[in-house]
């Protein structure tokens, strides 16, 4: 039996590169279903990220013109590993496979091939990993590089230069169904499913048109957002640096006292500065590292939507 695939593609703000890429996408979903590599009620699921340009309208517009392309449109924007886990609770019951893609077309759309073929021989999940990054800027392929390594250092399994181009069958998305938490990294999370996965490499392009819409400022909070999702290393290193002042402290208070029986205590003004202002900032950092934490447990116990579908093209599933 053909798979039925959902390929899944948030966009945020991306009028000027949608024009370029959905027919590049359309065109591939037509070939595979031509090939009779998919089955025939395949298509393409553009998730509208509560952009703020044409990209909605273009999306309605192109999902008239071909019955291979369905749109949902989010009340607001979310995010991207909203956005895309909105496209994929969307698919989750109506297809076999799923790919992910950015709508920017730096992923190649060819690798689609090479992961249905891995899945028809038994993964369940298919990482696209870049070969290279040799069209990223010089910043943007060093914190990604820093990012993957300071991840796996705390512990997060994930898959190296991968993103969020990857096919995932339905089985794994209704597995991780179960995974009710508001605060996601996806491609953290899907290896914790587990299942049968593996990758497929592929040359990462440049974007065809358009700005990224990944700030600086969004990078940080996914890097944030990653690790304390994932992991509770850094509240273990704030109590293993704890222990560790402790046993500093115990030696200093000893070695002071021996200073003040032997009658050498001289004022040490710049030492206690250093100590005060050195303590104070550690304080504050793990402080802050334990807020991080508190702040997380705060959302997922308020437990809100991770997204709201405000409109779909397909009014029948409305
Ligand atoms: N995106 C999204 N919501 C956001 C930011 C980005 O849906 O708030 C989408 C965007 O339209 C694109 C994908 O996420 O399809 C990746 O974004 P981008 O290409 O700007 O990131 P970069 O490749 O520069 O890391
Ligand atoms: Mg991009």
């Amino acid at each position: 039996m053909k798979p039925v695939l959902y390929i899944v593609v948030p966009c945020y703000n991306e009028e000027d590169v949608l024009p370029v890429t959905a027919p590049m996408f359309l065109e591939k979903l037509k070939s595979l279903i031509g090939i009779g590599k998919i089955a025939p009620e395949s298509c393409i699921l553009f998730v509208d990220d509560g952009s703020r340009d044409r990209t909605w309208n273009i999306i309605t517009a192109l999902a008239e013109k071909s019955r291979y392309i369905k749109g949902i449109s989010l009340s607001r924007n979310r995010g991207h590993q909203n956005a895309l886990l909105a496209g994929l609770n969307e698919a989750r019951d109506k297809c076999d496979i799923t790919v992910s893609i950015d709508c920017d077309g730096q992923d190649d759309i060819n690798a689609v091939d090479e992961m249905i073929d891995e899945y028809l021989s038994g993964s369940e999940i298919v990482y696209g990993v870049r070969s290279s990054r040799k069209t990223d800027s010089f910043l943007k392929r060093n914190t990604a590089r820093l990012f993957y390594r300071l991840m796996s250092f705390m512990g997060v399994e994930t898959v190296y230069d991968h993103a969020d181009y990857r096919l995932v069958s339905s089985k794994v998305l209704k597995s991780f169904s179960d995974f009710r938490e508001v605060n996601i990294y996806l491609r953290g999370m899907l290896p914790l499913v587990g299942y049968r996965s593996s990758c497929v490499y592929y040359e990462r392009k440049e974007r065809l048109a358009g700005k990224s819409k990944y700030s600086p400022a969004k990078m940080l909070t996914l890097a944030l957002d990653g690790i304390t999702s994932l992991s509770v290393k850094p509240i273990r290193f704030i109590t293993l640096f704890g222990s560790l002042v402790a046993v500093l402290s115990i030696i200093g208070i000893i070695w002071s006292v021996i200073v003040q029986i032997t009658g050498n205590s001289v004022a040490g003004w710049a030492s206690l500065t250093c100590i005060l202002c050195f303590l104070g900032g550690v304080q504050m950092i793990s402080l802050g590292i334990i807020g991080e934490y508190i702040g997380k447990i705060y959302l997922e116990t308020k437990g809100r939507p991770r997204y709201i579908i405000a409109e779909k093209t397909d009014k029948k599933q409305n």
